[in-house]
């Protein structure tokens, strides 16, 4: 297994890449989706080994069904051998049980761990580009900081996803991130007759305006459209695998 990390978080975390799975082409190998058409017993060993690299039973290893909307859940504590089906519609997911992992699946669009100094809790968030013009991670941070902290003690990374070198969009988009972030966010290529989005520079700005400094935010430079390593649902058009990447709960005191 080949786990990604950031040297801001100090709970155990990752954003995996293809390798260390059982899944076979063209989910080969970490898949953690049967959406596709993955075989689930595929699956479900490809979450017992993130479980392990989490540091988490399998049976603590929680999710959600994505949904790409704006709703975050809380994981209460689990465990046991058995995989656990998602806790429900949701597109981030927190936690402030110790021995708790929450994760987010994707091929191509953002995932974000979040981890709280004060209090150890954790959040995972996925963000396509509805969740970043929606500003899901804004709803992350207000709802760690409703349960006890301060932006300040926030620590975010932002894993690897498509980057402004591949996310080609249509329509109104461009626009409509330019008002929303700034023209900044609108990459036009050299050669390149759309224009392109840069998702975790969006995401920056909403983490600033949120109160975090840039300090205290890691961007990760990999592009999943790109670079092999990882499953992405543009290059392989549909018909690939999804990363689970996680974050555990291991109490502040761990921290
Ligand atoms: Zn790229």
């Amino acid at each position: 297994m080949e786990l990604i990390t950031s040297s801001l978080l100090r709970s155990p975390h990752g954003f995996p890449t293809r390798a260390g799975g059982v899944s076979v082409a063209p989910f080969e190998s970490l898949n953690t989706s049967t959406a596709s058409g993955d075989e689930q017993a595929h699956v479900h060993e490809n979450l017992r080994r993130l479980a392990r690299a989490a540091k988490v039973e399998v049976g603590a290893l929680a999710t959600v069904s994505q949904v790409h909307g704006l709703v975050m859940l809380r994981a209460p504590g689990g465990g046991g051998e058995q995989v656990v089906p998602p806790l429900g519609e949701a597109d981030a997911i927190w936690t402030s049980a110790p021995g708790v992992a929450v994760g987010v699946k994707t091929a191509d669009c953002v995932p974000v761990l979040i981890e709280d100094r004060r209090t150890g809790a954790v959040a995972a968030v996925h963000a396509g580009w509805r969740g970043v013009i929606g500003k899901l991670v804004q709803v992350a941070v207000t709802t760690l900081c409703a349960a006890g902290t301060t932006p300040d003690q926030l620590r975010v990374a932002v894993g690897p996803c498509i980057q402004r070198c591949c996310f080609e969009v249509d329509g109104d988009l461009p626009t409509r991130f330019s008002e929303a972030f700034g023209a900044q966010v609108v990459v036009r290529p050299e050669g390149k007759a759309k224009a392109h989005l840069d998702l975790p520079w969006a995401l920056g700005r909403t983490l600033e305006a949120a109160g975090i400094a840039a300090s205290n935010v890691d961007v990760r430079p990999e592009c999943t459209r790109c670079d092999a390593r990882f499953f992405s649902h543009r290059r392989d058009r549909g018909l690939t695998g999804r990363h689970l990447s996680f974050i555990t709960c291991v109490g502040a005191s761990a921290l």
